[in-house]
């Protein structure tokens, strides 16, 4: 009896150790990695998404709160010459350096993609692109702790009209758009702007709110044929 109590009490010793060395070694990893760790940029895909090594998986990164013009859509008609542009400059920046990741109220997207703001060199790369014009804010509830920053940098670049900025007019009604946002239907799967004739005649339950067009096409929704958003 005496022998199988002190085999027991063994036992409980020994898994105790290997609780112990799993949280050192593991645990402390999984504890600390939402500011400090760095991740490195494997492959940019546009100019607002790139693929990491995520503790030796690959994740898909998607800056929180802005939007870069079409690159890499499927549908070659939606690339547009500006989404080349900030998607190579992204790359220039980041492909193989090492970022941080610093995560808001959602970690990530409905596209299991981690939604971030990345740091690299002391310096937010989402309020980077605003400041240069290269992005525009796409705002996305819960998900706002800078927007009020990253709405005042959105500003100066329009009015010096920098970057994606500057062949835009401020009365362009397209830039406004663009900001707003589209309604989809989720019966007839169209995307409409806000001011269409088939908005008001939708029923409330079948309506689908959309940042940006790209959201919009991204969940399957095509554009309305009569507003052509
Ligand atoms: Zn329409």
């Amino acid at each position: 009896m005496k022998k199988i109590l002190q085999y027991i009490a063994l036992l409980v010793m020994v898994f105790m150790l290997i609780i112990n060395v799993y949280d050192y070694f593991i645990g402390e990893n999984l504890g600390t990695n939402s500011d400090s760790n760095k991740y490195k940029v494997i492959r940019v895909v546009d100019g607002d998404t790139f693929e990491i090594n995520f503790d030796g998986k690959k994740e898909k990164v998607r800056l929180i709160g802005v939007d870069t013009p079409e690159s890499v859509h499927p549908d070659a008609n939606r690339n547009v010459k500006e989404g080349k542009l900030t998607s190579e400059y992204t790359k220039k920046y980041l492909e193989g350096k090492e970022v941080t990741l610093e995560f808001d109220v959602q970690e990530r997207d409905k596209y299991g993609r981690l939604l971030a703001y990345v740091w690299y060199e002391g310096e937010m790369y989402n309020k980077h692109l605003l400041n240069i014009g290269y992005a525009k804010i796409a705002t996305y509830p819960p998900n706002v702790r800078y927007v009020d920053e990253f709405t005042a940098l959105q500003e100066v670049a329009r009015e010096n009209k920098v970057g994606l900025w500057e062949t835009v007019t401020n009365e362009d009604p397209n830039t406004e758009q663009s900001l707003t946002g589209y309604i989809g239907n989720e019966n007839s799967k169209k995307f409409h702007r806000p001011d269409c004739n088939s908005v008001e005649k939708m029923s409330e339950s079948n309506k689908v709110m959309f940042n940006s067009r790209k959201d919009a096409i991204n969940q399957g929704y095509g554009p309305c044929g009569v507003c052509k958003p």
